[in-house]
This record gives C-alpha cells, structure tokens and sequence, in this order.
C-alpha cells in the first residue's frame, strides 16, 4: 500500500539523450526523437531533461575532442529541427554537470567486472570497435555513467532505441543495490520503446543490422534532398531480386522496413495511388513484377515529405546559434541544480557528508 502511494504521487520525470559523435539520423528519429516529442507534448511529466553525452562520447572518441565539440552544436539544432521544445524540455551538456562523475565513481562499487563484461550491447560495441584487446576503461565502465545520469534526474521515463535496454537494465540493478545497501534513495527508471517495431533498430542504407553515426550507413536529418534520393536509390534490397518479375523478400529488406517505419495510408493517394496500402505493395512484391525502382521512388517521396519540414526548421535555427547556447547553458545550469540536490542525498545515505 506505502508502495503504491508513493508511485502515485512520484514526480514523472524524462531522461534521455544522444552522442554528439555526429548528426542525428533518422535512425535517431523513428528509435528515440519522435517518441520524446510525443511525450514532451502529452502534458504527463513534470521535467524532462535531453542530455548531449559529450563525456560519454568521449570514452571511444578520447583522441578527437573537436569532433565532440563540434557535434554538441549540431545534435542541438537537430533537437530543435524536430521539435523538442527548450520551453518544455531542459537541453543540456552532460560534462558541464559535473555531479554526474561523482556519481558514477560511488556507482562503480555496485557493480562487477564481469557483470560489465555481460552487458550485450558493450560486447557489441567492442567488437564493432575493434576494441577487443584494448578497450578503455571508460568506454568498458559507460553503462555505469549512464546509470548516473539517469538517476541524478531520479528519471521514472528513458525514451530510446532498443539497443539501450541492457543499459536501463543494468541501471535498475545499480538502483536496488543503492537503495539495499544504503537505503531507499535512488528511482528506477523504465525504458519506453518505439511502439513502431520497424523502428526499435532501423537498420543501414547498406543493410546492415543498425543505421549508426559510425557505420556511416545513415541519412542525417540535415541531409539535402538530392543527397537522401541518392542514398535511397541506392540502398540495399534483396539480393536475390534480380529481375523485375522475380519474386522478392520483404522480410530483412531494409527498403520495405524503412516504408515500414515511415509511410503512412495518405502517402499511397498522394504518391502510388494504385495501391492501397503496404500490405498491397508487399504482396506485389512478393509474388514477383515489382521492381525496386519503383519502391525506392516512393520510399524517397514518402522519406522527403517527411524530412522537408525538419530540415527547414534546422536551417531556421542555424541562423540563431547565440540563441541556441543561451539554450544549452540555461539547460546546463538547471541540470546542474537537480543533479546536485541528488548527490547530496546520495552522499548522506552513504554515511559521507561529514560538514
Ligand atoms: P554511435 O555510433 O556514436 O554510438 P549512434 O548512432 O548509435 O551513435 P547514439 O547517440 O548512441 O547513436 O544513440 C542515441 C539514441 O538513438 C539511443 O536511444 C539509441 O537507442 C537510438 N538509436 C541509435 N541508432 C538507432 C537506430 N538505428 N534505430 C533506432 N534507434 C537508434
Ligand atoms: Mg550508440
């Protein structure tokens, strides 16, 4: 029953973010962006913090800060391009919230070598690294940080993509150890996914099992209209669809995933009006006398209806960048004030706030 009380009457808080190891992609946009501008908009949560993980990105990227720099600008104005709103949301720079390196350093007790060695998506990395016989302790120890940043916030919502559960996961762990060696201090955050499942890992142009800043499989939001068809049309489909009349594959093709992810029943009047829907395309497809071209095409209308607006506002903002740093240090400066309040309570349950 106190249990239930006290969920009622929990603040809702959001907290969630991205590297700035380069502009956002649509990947981006369907796994995270969309649903966080959806949640900004539903009224349900008290604050909500959008972190650009400019320390987090330096755990693999330690020997080009000015990439960092450079890319904390341009994740901001893709933020603003898709609408989060600095009225509702506080943007901020996750090293000018130095709280957050405390945090992870009494975090790093809680947790074992070998749990971090479990962790799915570090193993991953590390291979997609080319880290194996040299990872740095940072970059090995991140999902640790993040379970800081989330819960500095004392965060109940994390909107991302689904290579980002085994971290909640091992974030929720983090939590129930604090609060059971400690006492009750720490909230435990949820993961909220794309309800899309097309959208959870939106794979690369080139097919590849995830469309990533590092792969360079992607299409940015920034990306200019001529540049998006041509990485459309030339994107991978199905291998084994040779000729028009052959039968193709929709299943793993990523054409038919990306149409998955974006179109919407208004786009077949306005660009295919022969078909009806999808579900009639896919069916085209695969029983043969469909040729990619054709989908292509129409994945690019559907792909620049979609990116025109965003790209417009982003050029819009590009021409108020002071406005835009006033934005990230007021973000900065309010992070900074929740993030402390939490490490005092931390350092307190933890028997180490001497004066
Ligand atoms: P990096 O290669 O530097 O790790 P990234 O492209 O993986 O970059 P991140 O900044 O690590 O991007 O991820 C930010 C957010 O976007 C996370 O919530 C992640 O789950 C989501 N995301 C990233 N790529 C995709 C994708 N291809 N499909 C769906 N969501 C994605
Ligand atoms: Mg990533």
């Amino acid at each position: 029953m106190r249990l239930m009380k006290k969920e009622k009457s929990m603040k809702q808080i959001i907290l969630t973010g991205d590297r700035p190891t380069g502009r956002l992609h649509v990947g981006h946009y369907v796994g995270s962006l969309k649903e966080r501008v959806r949640l900004q908009n539903s009224g349900k949560f008290d604050e909500i913090y959008i972190m650009i993980a400019d320390a987090q990105a330096l755990t693999d990227n330690a020997d080009n800060p000015e990439k960092v720099r450079q890319n904390v600008l341009q994740v901001a104005l893709d933020y603003l391009a898709v609408g989060i709103d600095p009225a509702k949301a506080h943007i901020f720079i996750q090293s000018m919230v130095p709280e957050l390196t405390e945090l992870s350093f009494y975090y790093m007790n809680l947790v074992t070598v070998s749990r971090l060695q479990r962790n799915p998506t570090v193993k991953a990395e590390i291979q997609q690294k080319n880290f194996e016989s040299s990872i740095p302790v940072g970059f090995f120890t991140y999902p640790i940080s993040q379970a800081a940043d989330i819960t500095a916030f004392k965060a109940t919502t994390v909107p991302a993509g689904e290579d980002q559960r085994p971290m909640i996961e091992q974030c929720c762990e983090i939590v129930h150890k604090f609060n059971a060696v400690y006492g009750e201090t720490l909230v435990e955050p949820e993961i909220v996914l794309p309800q899309n499942s097309a959208c959870l890992r939106l794979p690369g142009t080139d097919g590849k099992a995830k469309m990533s800043k590092s792969l360079g499989n992607c299409i940015y939001l920034s990306d200019e209209p001529e540049d998006i068809k041509k990485k459309i049309m030339s994107m991978y489909t199905d291998p084994n669809h040779l000729r028009v009349q052959d039968p193709g594959k929709v299943e793993g093709n990523p054409v038919f995933i990306y149409l998955d992810a974006f179109s919407r029943p208004e786009h077949f009047a306005e660009f295919l009006p022969e078909y009806q829907n999808l579900d009639e395309l896919k069916a085209h497809y695969q029983r043969g006398g469909l040729g990619d071209v054709k989908v292509k095409k129409f994945l690019n209308s559907v792909m620049q209806a979609e990116l025109e607006p965003i790209r417009t506002r982003r050029k819009e903002w590009e021409q108020r960048l002071p406005e835009v740093v006033e934005i990230l240090k007021e973000g900065s400066a309010v992070a900074e004030k929740a993030a402390a309040a939490t490490l005092a309570e931390v350092r307190k349950s933890m028997k180490i706030d001497y004066f």
